[in-house]
């Protein structure tokens, strides 16, 4: 067995959320050698929650299984067709079914209150020294949670900060190379070969006039609530970021890129016809493309940028797609390079 202090620093080392979970199942599968371990994220919104494999550990693998970070939410278990699990989640207490196996469930509850649950399974019960090893590695990993929490959100708002941006988007990317059948969806989505991913720019329109008239506070407050409208007009599973100012980015997988437009329309109507407080009525102007192989995290945000642009020049207060831009002749596709071949 390797010692305590040895998983622990393998455990703080990543700052990768996946490695993270990794390090967790091999950690507890060595430390307490149960016939298999595995950490169940709950996702999802309010009445529509899932259970989303993040690692499965068998005793005897020499590498762990999972379901991909961005599977359909309607391919996923449902939250309670786990039932000992949801009791774990729910009661937030240790759970234990008789076998054989044995199965144990601990709740965890990391940074951002992102639920998860444990399973170990087990020839006998887990023994209560075991258990508590296992709590005593779940408290380090939530302590660490919090902190990887802290320096990927931004502090006035909570959501995803940019730098954390060019690491999903990375993620994305490699996603769509490892799961073929996404390019079959991705060339369904508009016929053109766009992928099953979007990114979508938005800007506060004459953000500087609620700072003039009302003050840098409660321009805060207009970000501030903003910030909630995005997370309460977008599905869970879309990443939602502040680039910085009063520009939010969203990074999000659809079907199609009516399906993409709609999201991003149903943000800004929203928006459109929230009563911010003192301030009023406050528009936002949104532009979206398709994540393309071969992007770079700027190049699809410049593409993204440049419908921002175009939106802003015509009036304000809309979302502009830039595939429609270029095929109308608005705009020419500056990042498009060479032949690229898309998924
Ligand atoms: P436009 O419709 O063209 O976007 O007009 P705008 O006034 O919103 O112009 P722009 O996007 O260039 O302005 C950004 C302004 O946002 C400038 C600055 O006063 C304000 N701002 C940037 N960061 C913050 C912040 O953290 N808090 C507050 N209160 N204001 C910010
Ligand atoms: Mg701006
Ligand atoms: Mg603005």
């Amino acid at each position: 067995m390797i010692p305590f202090a040895d998983h622990i620093a393998a455990l703080t080392s990543h700052r990768d959320r996946e490695l993270l979970d990794l390090a967790l199942a091999s950690s507890l599968m060595d430390m307490v050698q149960p016939c298999m371990v595995s950490i169940h994220r709950c996702v999802g919104e309010a009445d529509d929650r899932h259970w989303l494999n993040r690692a499965r550990l068998r005793s005897g693998d020499t590498a762990a299984t999972s379901d991909r970070l961005w599977s359909d939410l309607d391919t996923l278990p449902r939250l309670e067709s786990g039932e000992a699990r949801f009791t774990a989640l729910t009661e937030k207490r240790v759970v234990e079914v008789a076998g054989p196996p044995h199965r144990t469930y601990f709740p965890l509850f990391g940074g951002n209150d992102v639920a998860a649950v444990i399973e170990i399974e087990t020839d006998a019960w887990l023994e209560e020294s075991s258990q508590r090893i296992v709590e005593g590695v779940l408290r380090i990993y939530r302590n660490f949670d919090r902190l990887l929490d802290y320096s990927e959100r931004d502090t006035l708002t909570g959501l995803l900060n940019r730098k954390t941006f060019d690491e999903s988007f990375l993620k994305a990317i490699t996603d769509l190379q490892v799961a073929p059948d996404d390019g079959e969806a991705g060339r369904r989505a508009n016929g053109s070969g766009a992928c099953g991913y979007w990114i979508g720019v938005l800007d506060i329109d004459h953000f500087k006039r609620v700072n003039d008239r009302f003050g840098h506070l409660i321009g805060d407050e207009v970000l501030l609530l903003l910030s909630r409208l995005m997370a309460r007009s977008f599905r869970l599973h879309d990443r939602l970021y502040r680039f910085g100012g009063e520009e939010f980015l969203v990074l999000m997988r659809c079907h199609t890129e009516a399906d993409a437009a709609q999201a991003l329309e149903r943000f800004r109507s929203n928006t459109e016809q929230f009563e911010f407080p003192q301030v009023g009525r406050v528009t936002v102007s949104i532009g979206f493309t398709a994540v393309r192989a071969g992007d770079t995290p700027s190049s699809a945000f410049e593409r993204a940028d440049q419908a921002v642009y175009h939106a802003k020049q015509h009036g304000r207060n809309q979302v502009c797609s830039h595939a429609d831009l270029v095929s109308q002749g608005h705009l020419t596709d500056t990042t498009k390079v060479g032949d690229i071949e898309f998924f």
